[in-house]
């Protein structure tokens, strides 16, 4: 499947800098992520390349704010890598074939292949307009059914699935198959069971081993679209398998970084988790389990259920700058649930327009020292907040600055190139924006 265009990515001077530390979900904690490779402190040449797999959208409604805001963070991390000479490899998936999907265009009367599309061409031009780097493979499951075929039937064959014995062709994982499994979300059964209801699972579906145990394929129903699945009989694939196939089939046995938002912690990611690596013997299949938080609409949960997301292609078509978008949601740390406000995005533009002030002077301060702190924020499980801080503050004394007196033309420190095109580049490089 296509992805979309590339932003460029401008080359920054080198600087020290610290490795990249995230937050990891199963080990609760921040811990360096250097990929497979050594821990470096300057530009690297021939380390090996991180990998990192994020969950996509499933394409029944446009992208919203949620979406934008989870696929920033991990722009970030890959930008971060990039910066630092960090070859980067990056799959991400879109489901498009699901549960939620046909349920959408069964109300609106559609076809599901043509909202499928559409969302999923609106979502490309979102991210486009939102700068995000592109993955090196955006991979739909309809295309990765073979290959998912192919993974529930080892899983079958080697008794660590089981076909439920209703005539309907289900197959089901077997979770006594995965004793590892719960130390990704780390949470406990009563929870495990509540969210397993609330997000797609079916703890209450009779003739299951384990009431957690997760769907990989389901046998064709009426009316419903299915593919043919060799030896599992026609029907389609389950969304846990689907993910854990593509990054197995992409990435290797074993990934940097497995990524979304906050509400994949679990099932999603911890059933994904638990295939791979009952499939691969390899754990944990994720160095780093890594979410983002949800974003909120002025004090309420922002849902499709409530009526209240907010669209990216909405906020572009009312004339919504999407710098101003990109800069409202790294104001807050990417791990905090928070608000998206009037005052947010108010705020956002303010700052975009004093950088971009700043940024056409002929003179100002050297911009080399902020740029390393800048670099040390983010290697510090990407403290946005700090950096959009170290950004102002070299920003306020710039425009504080007669441009007639004071750096103009003061040595290398004080030209134009070290100085307001530093901040350029710089902010373009490592956020994303262009000012
Ligand atoms: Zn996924």
């Amino acid at each position: 499947m296509d992805s979309w265009t590339a932003p460029d990515l401008p080359r920054l001077p080198d600087t020290a800098r610290p490795p990249l530390a995230l937050y990891d979900s199963a080990r609760q904690g921040v811990h360096p992520a250097t990929g497979s490779g050594p821990a470096t402190t300057t530009m690297t040449t021939g380390s090996p390349p991180a990998t990192m797999y994020v969950c996509g959208i499933t394409p029944y409604d446009a992208t919203h704010l949620g979406h934008a805001a989870t696929m920033i963070t991990f722009d970030l991390i890959n930008r971060f890598w990039r910066d630092a000479g960090r070859p980067v490899r990056y799959v991400q998936n879109v489901t498009d074939i699901d549960d939620p999907l046909l349920e959408r265009a069964a109300r609106d009367g559609e076809d599901w292949i043509v909202l499928g599309m559409r969302e999923t061409a609106l979502f490309r031009e979102d991210m486009e307009a939102l700068r995000i780097v592109p993955p090196e493979s955006y991979v739909g499951a309809v295309e990765s059914i073979p290959d998912i075929v192919a993974r529930v039937g080892e899983l079958l064959d080697t008794g660590r699935a089981y076909r439920l014995a209703d005539g309907t062709g289900d197959v089901y994982f077997d979770l006594a198959a995965a004793p590892r499994f719960g130390y990704e979300s780390n949470l406990d059964r009563a929870e495990m069971l509540r969210l397993s209801a609330d997000r797609g699972g079916d703890p209450d579906r009779p003739g299951k081993r384990d009431a957690l145990d997760p769907l990989l394929w389901r046998g064709a129903r009426d009316g419903e679209p299915a593919w043919d699945g060799g030896p599992l009989g026609p029907g389609r694939p389950g969304w846990h398998i689907e993910c854990a196939a593509i990054a197995l089939s992409l990435l290797g046995d074993t990934i940097d970084v497995q990524g979304g938002g906050n509400d994949l912690l679990f099932p999603h990611h911890e059933c994904s988790a638990a295939h791979a690596e009952t499939l691969t013997g390899q754990a944990p299949f994720a160095r780093y389990y890594v979410h983002a938080g949800m974003i909120g609409l002025h004090g309420t949960k922002m849902s499709k259920s409530k009526g209240n997301l907010v669209f990216v292609s909405r906020l572009r078509a009312d004339g919504v700058a999407s710098a101003a978008v990109r800069l409202a949601l790294i104001a807050d740390h990417y791990r905090e649930n928070r608000q998206w406000t009037d005052d947010l995005l108010k705020t956002a533009e303010q700052r975009l327009s004093r950088w971009r002030e700043a940024a056409a002077l002929a003179a100002a301060p050297s911009f080399t020292p902020v740029l390393a702190e800048v670099r040390v924020a983010l290697a510090a499980d990407l403290d946005t907040p700090r950096v959009l801080s170290l950004i102002d503050e070299w920003v306020d004394a710039a425009l504080a600055a007669p441009s007639t007196a004071g750096w103009g033309g003061a040595g290398p420190e004080g030209t134009g190139l070290e100085g307001p095109a530093l901040l350029r580049s710089t902010v373009d490089a490592l956020l994303g924006l262009r000012l």
